[in-house]
């Protein structure tokens, strides 16, 4: 790829630093994201060294160390306001709902992402945020996306104290979804998936109780027993659209036809909460349309709730957990991996190899 260059008086070039693969670039990599082209370059989890900066550039200098929020948003539109920096109405206006992402194909805005040796930060002085001295870079490009959006996805489940959370994945964003659980107030905390591995961590890190579905008949049969009969008050989904697996195989009703479509993760999230519970959904699903229960969801009188991440409105608070010694980010990382080797990396995480639950990519 060509070196990135400035483009705009706004804009920085980054030299990475360090580089994370994501469960979002899983679904780039099974083709399940409309319009992702040939020759871009994916990655939205990095934070590096500031080398360039444009004319109009106030906040970043060169040299800066910044983690950069895997959004692109202008600060100051009608949804930025607001702080929903992932809708942002200026960075990628053709897109009906989503703002920018880096490397996230041409319906986020086509940006070159962060696997790369350097990349360029468009609108520099709004995202990328300045590294605090007492952050170490492995805890930082955690900050980037993972934990902000498991933060995000227990705060979008408007847990109450004592609640029954439950969270289906236990990739990084479920395994970050239930430590904010905790922090949230829940009472009891459950993580669904069927790698074992993933589960045994999960219930270290989040000193939480886990199913493997692959032991499970029927989810919301399951767990309803587990919760006195009337089902989690909070179900989080950090799974999203599935390429292939065992849980479609199990979902009954769903024809494998519809699998392009079909969304396991949110017929056990609607159908196990309790009636008038919360489901959070920060899973992506790539295809424009899945086939989800609503009329389930609309009989129980739920509450949906989804979005991408915002990852700056978190950054000051999770920061401080952080810092309090309350979570340690960088403990998700199991591997890490020459930027040259990346096609290797892939596939040792796409096939959950080797214990693999977060790459770190190095330069
Ligand atoms: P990951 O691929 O590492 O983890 C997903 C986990 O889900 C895996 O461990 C898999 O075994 C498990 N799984 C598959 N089917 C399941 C099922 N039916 N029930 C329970 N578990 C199941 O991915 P990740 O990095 O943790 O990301 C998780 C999801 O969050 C992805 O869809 C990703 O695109 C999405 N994401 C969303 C945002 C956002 O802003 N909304 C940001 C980052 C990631
Ligand atoms: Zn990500
Ligand atoms: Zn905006």
């Amino acid at each position: 790829m060509p070196e990135p260059r400035i483009e705009h008086p706004g804009d920085a070039i980054v030299r990475v630093t360090r580089s994370c693969i994501c469960g979002s670039d899983l679904h780039l990599f099974h083709g399940l994201v409309p319009d992702t082209r040939v020759g871009s370059t994916f990655g939205h989890e990095f934070c590096g060294v500031v080398e360039e900066v444009g004319p109009a550039v106030r906040n970043l200098k060169v040299g800066d160390a910044v983690l950069v929020p895997f959004n692109i948003f202008c600060g100051t539109c009608w949804f930025c306001e607001r702080e929903l920096y992932s809708n942002c109405h200026n960075v990628n206006p053709e897109a009906t709902a989503v703002g920018g992402i880096y490397g996230y194909s041409h319906t986020t805005g086509g940006y070159a992402g962060g696997q790369a040796e350097r990349v360029r930060v468009p609108m520099a002085d709004i995202g990328p945020t300045v590294i605090p001295e007492d952050i170490s870079l492995d805890d930082a490009v955690l900050l980037t996306d993972a934990f902000p959006t498991g933060y995000q996805a227990a705060e979008m489940g408007d847990i109450r104290e004592n609640d029954t959370v439950v969270v289906f994945g236990a990739g990084p964003v479920g395994i970050f979804a239930a430590k904010s659980a905790w922090l949230l107030g829940a009472g009891r905390v459950i993580v669904v998936d069927e790698v074992d591995y993933r589960l045994d961590f999960v219930r270290r890190f989040a000193h939480c109780e886990t199913v493997n579905f692959r032991d499970v008949r029927d989810m919301a049969v399951h767990l309803k027993k587990m919760t006195d009969g009337l089902g989690p008050d909070v179900c989080i989904d950090a799974v999203g659209a599935e390429a292939s697996g065992s849980a479609l195989q199990r979902l009954t009703g769903v024809h494998l036809m519809l699998q392009a479509g079909a969304a396991t993760v949110l017929h056990w999230a609607i159908n196990s909460v309790r009636k008038g519970g919360t489901v959070s959904i920060v899973g992506v699903y790539g295809p424009t349309f899945n086939a989800v229960p609503i009329g389930n969801a609309l009989n129980k009188g739920l509450t949906l709730r989804m979005n991408q991440a915002s990852v700056k409105r978190h950054l000051p608070r999770l920061i401080e957990h952080v810092r309090a010694g309350r979570v340690k980010p960088s403990e998700v990382i199991t591997h890490r991996i020459p930027l040259e080797h990346v096609a290797d990396a892939y596939h040792i995480f796409s096939s959950k190899l080797d214990g693999c639950i977060k790459t770190v990519l190095t330069m």
